[in-house]
């Protein structure tokens, strides 16, 4: 059908597919998301309107969104142990901005109208609105720094959040770049932010919220965690106690699409403090909900309840730790010298090369990856010094610990095969490589024999 509207489409969706049947898919926020949840994507919820919340909406006949909305915030509360949750938001980004509205709204907004005996601020005169858009203005965020694997929305210049808040980051200890305590201790108590910002998108260890969860409060902050990468573990219960931010964090967000195997999209869980200030996403900075998409975090969610998704998280965590193993008993230097979550930051400096060149050439070889920034990169955030590498996708595809140190060895073969084209003065260069002949193309016949064991849809003939 798609065919005969636009060919072109249809070829890149069949493309699209053969990719990702053919590569090694290590990229730390992709998945594979089943059959059941994809297909819910694709139906007419996605032509109704609906801004607003669950039985209180701005347009008619929403009976079917609602029913949808509120299945999938029951599968996310009771998966997820939350007091609230809010299934609106389109991304990981939409999520956060949700967030930190909802802590402005409840922590600067609702007590600057109390101050002035007014209910909203449709009622503020003028000159105290101006007044109170002046609060928000004043208002701090710390967060973890974009090289020790924090994420851009996380308070950082070229996202909204740095021209919301004045920011400053908390870094890893110099010589275990491990995450210090101390540090984000100190940076909290001289700073005093009004939020204090915990998750990652590139830290390859666990974190201990009920210690960050301390720190806030002590400093009079709220603690947000940022999950986006790490929910499947959650959900899956490999993170429990301190490491589940769910029991210690006022509020919660995700994204449903990387390692919680969802579509995409993101989620926002928060105390009942905050939750009516949640709920205000739509309109205050999402567009109306997307029915069909809350449908599919629906199914995800239904999904990750059952007993496989723990075992499957599992096998995530115990993947990542044997890919970990494989490159160290292969000379690599890993960044934190290990992993103990879903991802591992390979160092690319010990091979010669550059973030970039590496990602390329592995590339080339059937191996997708993406380059990384790593703790005080002397090549900056383009080039980089790294690769993040994931276990979430090839897991999903039942890849086990003896194929994740078969990728290892892949992986070491290509980049310690792999030279720097010098620039014209002879410096290193950062963009240019060559492989040794015959490499790249031995490296993705041997993938793709990996991969041949365990074929993506394989019911599916496209
Ligand atoms: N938060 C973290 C920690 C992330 O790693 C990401 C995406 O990479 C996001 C938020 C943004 O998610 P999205 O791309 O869905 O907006």
């Amino acid at each position: 059908m798609i065919e005969s509207v636009e060919p072109r489409i249809a070829g890149a969706i069949r493309s699209e597919l053969a990719d990702q049947r053919d590569s090694l898919k290590l990229i730390a926020s992709e998945n594979y998301a089943s059959p059941a949840v994809l297909l819910t994507m694709g139906n007419w919820l996605s032509d109704k309107y609906a801004e607003g919340t669950i039985g209180h909406r701005f347009y008619a006949g929403c009976q079917n969104v609602d029913t949808v909305e509120s299945v999938a915030a029951e599968h996310a509360r009771e998966l997820f142990g939350a007091e609230y949750a809010y299934v609106q938001p389109h991304s990981g980004i939409d999520a956060n901005l949700v967030a930190f509205w909802s802590i402005l709204a409840n922590r600067v907004e609702t007590p600057a109208l109390a101050e002035h005996g007014v209910k909203s601020v449709y009622d503020l005169s003028e000159d105290d609105w101006e007044v109170l858009r002046k609060k928000f203005g004043e208002q701090r965020a710390v967060g973890m720094s974009l090289d020790a694997g924090g994420h851009l929305t996380h308070g950082f210049r070229p996202n909204i959040s740095g021209k919301m808040f004045h920011q400053r980051s908390y870094g890893t200890d110099p010589e275990t770049e491990l995450l210090d305590y101390d540090e984000v201790a100190r940076v909290v108590r001289e700073f005093k932010p009004l939020v204090l910002i915990a998750g990652y998108s590139a830290y390859p260890r666990r974190i201990n919220f009920a210690k960050m969860a301390e720190i806030a409060h002590e400093n009079g902050a709220v603690l947000m965690v940022d999950m986006a990468h790490f929910a499947g573990l959650v959900a899956g219960k490999v993170f429990t106690g301190d490491e589940d931010p769910v029991p210690h964090a006022d509020i919660v967000t995700t994204t449903t699409h990387k390692s919680l195997r969802g579509p995409r999209g993101g989620m926002v869980l928060a105390t009942e403090e905050f939750a009516a200030d949640v709920d205000r996403g739509c309109p205050m900075v999402l567009g109306g909900p997307l029915g069909h998409v809350m449908a599919a975090k629906a199914v995800a969610l239904a999904e990750a309840r059952r007993p496989e998704f723990r075992t499957y998280a599992q096998h995530i965590a115990d993947n990542a730790h044997a890919l970990a193993d494989g490159f160290l008993k292969r000379g690599a230097k890993l960044v934190t010298g290990g992993t103990d979550n879903h991802l591992v930051l390979l160092d690319t400096t010990a091979y010669g090369l550059t973030g970039r060149q590496a990602e390329s050439a592995l590339l080339d070889s059937g191996i997708v990856t993406n380059r990384n920034s790593v703790p005080n990169d002397p090549n900056g955030a383009w080039y980089t010094s790294g690769v993040r590498l994931g276990t979430p996708a090839l897991t999903s595809r039942g890849l086990g610990i003896d194929d994740f140190d078969r990728v290892a060895e892949l992986i070491v073969g290509v980049l310690s095969q792999t030279e720097a084209t010098p620039t014209r003065s002879g410096a290193p260069g950062k963009a240019k490589y060559s492989i040794a002949p015959g490499v790249a193309e031995a490296t993705h016949k041997a993938a793709e024999e990996l991969l041949g064991n365990h074929p993506l849809y394989p019911g599916l003939e496209l």
